[in-house]
Formats: structure tokens, C-alpha cells, sequence
């Protein structure tokens, strides 16, 4: 089956599985994840599954990314923190998505890969730091200092002080939290009018957030 049907079935498969949000659904149909996956498993690319992305790390189910996505609730005008780029696909999909995106991965390798395919896709509204994104955006350009939506594709055993001081007001963050070696849950945390809330949703499986220099 051609890739552009394949693309369709997922999308089709995200709305079964009660993905509603059209903003979502329509960038899944625009992002060819076929881009994002090592060439020997393209086969597979548009298998609603994790797949290695090499460096020990993956690129993320298109479920888990499309409820995270729908929970974020973002709007054509949003700036987003993407922390965890991998392989890139979920920073494509909120490029389609959002005003501006800043991407950081720690990972050199990986950040550069992914520079390189969403350029080839002609993605211009993303911004790359090679890094630890646990402190959130630390680069003079784009000069933001807090983002309407921050979005971590990592699994942390803490919510990251760095991270929450940058949510803007009426913001939101989505990141997976739970105990090294194990399952996580969604944790989403909001600020209105200074204050933070947070509420727990969905058990997923992430790799892990590496927070300074452990391991
Ligand atoms: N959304 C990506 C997910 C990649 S997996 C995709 O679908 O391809 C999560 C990524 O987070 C890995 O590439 C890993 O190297 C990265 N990562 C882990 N800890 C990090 C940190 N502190 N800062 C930035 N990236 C981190």
C-alpha cells in the first residue's frame, strides 16, 4: 500500500481510538512519518508503535503523541517547547500546529538527523538546542522566556522546576512522570493567574529523561 493511504489508515485508526481534536487528525495526515524511521523499518513506519530511532531511543507510538497532543489543546498562534526531539516527527507535527516551535534534544546525533528531514520537508518554524532540556529554553534566539504550551517526550522521575517556570500564564505542560525502570503517568500542569496546578491522566511507557550529566 502506497505511504500517502498507509498515512490515511493511521489517521483513521487515531480517530477510532477517540482522537477528536481536527487540528490533530489533520497534521498526522500532512507528516510523513516514513521521514522519521530508520530506512530498514520503513515498512513499519505507519504502525501505531514505538520503532528504534538508534542511541538506545524511539520515536514515539502515534497514539501516545496524538492523546498528548489533544490534551494540549494547541492553537495556530501557540509557542511551544518540544523537550525530547528524537527522531523529530512530533516537532513536525506541532510545526504544522503552533506559531513557533524550540525543539531540544540532548543527543547530537539525533537533533542533527532531525534538522535535517524536517529542512528536506520544508519545516521553517522550528528552533534547535542540543542539550538538556530539563532547564528549559536557555538560547538569546528566539529570545522566549515562557511558552503557551511545553510538551516532554521523556519519561521523568520529577516535574522539572526548570520546565514549570516557563509555562506562560494560561499555559499548559504535558510530561510523563514516574519511577526510573517503570511505567509513567501523564502529568498536566497549568498556570492561572501565577498559580500551578497539576492533574494526573494516562499510564504510558517513555524512555527516560537523563536530567544533567547521569545516566
Ligand atoms: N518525540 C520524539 C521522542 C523521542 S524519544 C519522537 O517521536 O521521535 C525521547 C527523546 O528524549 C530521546 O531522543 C532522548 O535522547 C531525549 N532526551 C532524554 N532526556 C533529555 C533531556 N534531558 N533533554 C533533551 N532531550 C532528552
Amino acid at each position: 500500500m502506497r505511504f500517502e493511504d498507509q498515512r490515511q489508515n493511521l489517521v483513521n485508526q487515531l480517530e477510532a481510538l477517540g482522537i477528536t481534536d481536527a487540528k490533530v487528525l489533520r497534521a498526522f495526515s500532512l507528516v510523513p512519518r516514513e521521514d522519521f524511521v530508520p530506512q530498514h523499518l520503513s515498512a513499519y513506519a505507519y504502525n501505531n508503535r514505538p520503532l528504534p530511532i538508534g542511541e538506545g531511543q524511539t520515536i514515539s507510538q502515534p497514539w501516545m503523541i496524538a492523546i498528548m497532543l489533544q490534551y494540549l489543546d494547541i492553537q495556530k498562534h501557540h509557542i511551544v517547547l518540544d523537550i525530547g526531539t528524537g527522531s523529530g516527527y512530533q516537532t513536525a507535527l506541532l510545526a504544522h500546529m503552533a506559531a513557533e516551535v524550540c525543539t531540544i534534544e540532548r543527543i547530537e546525533s539525533l537533533s542533527l538527523q532531525a534538522q535535517t528531514v524536517l529542512k528536506k520537508q520544508g519545516v521553517k518554524n522550528v528552533y534547535y538546542r542540543i542539550g538538556d532540556g530539563s532547564r528549559g529554553w536557555e538560547k538569546a534566539y528566539p529570545p522566549h522566556k515562557s511558552f503557551d504550551r511545553i510538551i516532554v517526550s521523556a519519561g521523568a522521575t520529577e516535574i522539572p522546576a526548570g520546565l514549570t517556570d516557563q509555562i506562560a500564564e494560561d499555559g499548559l505542560m504535558i510530561i510523563p512522570v514516574g519511577p526510573r525502570d517503570s511505567h509513567q503517568i501523564l502529568h498536566m500542569i497549568s498556570r492561572k493567574q501565577g498559580e500551578l496546578t497539576v492533574t494526573q491522566h494516562d499510564a504510558c511507557a517513555f524512555v527516560p529523561l537523563i536530567v544533567g550529566d547521569t545516566q
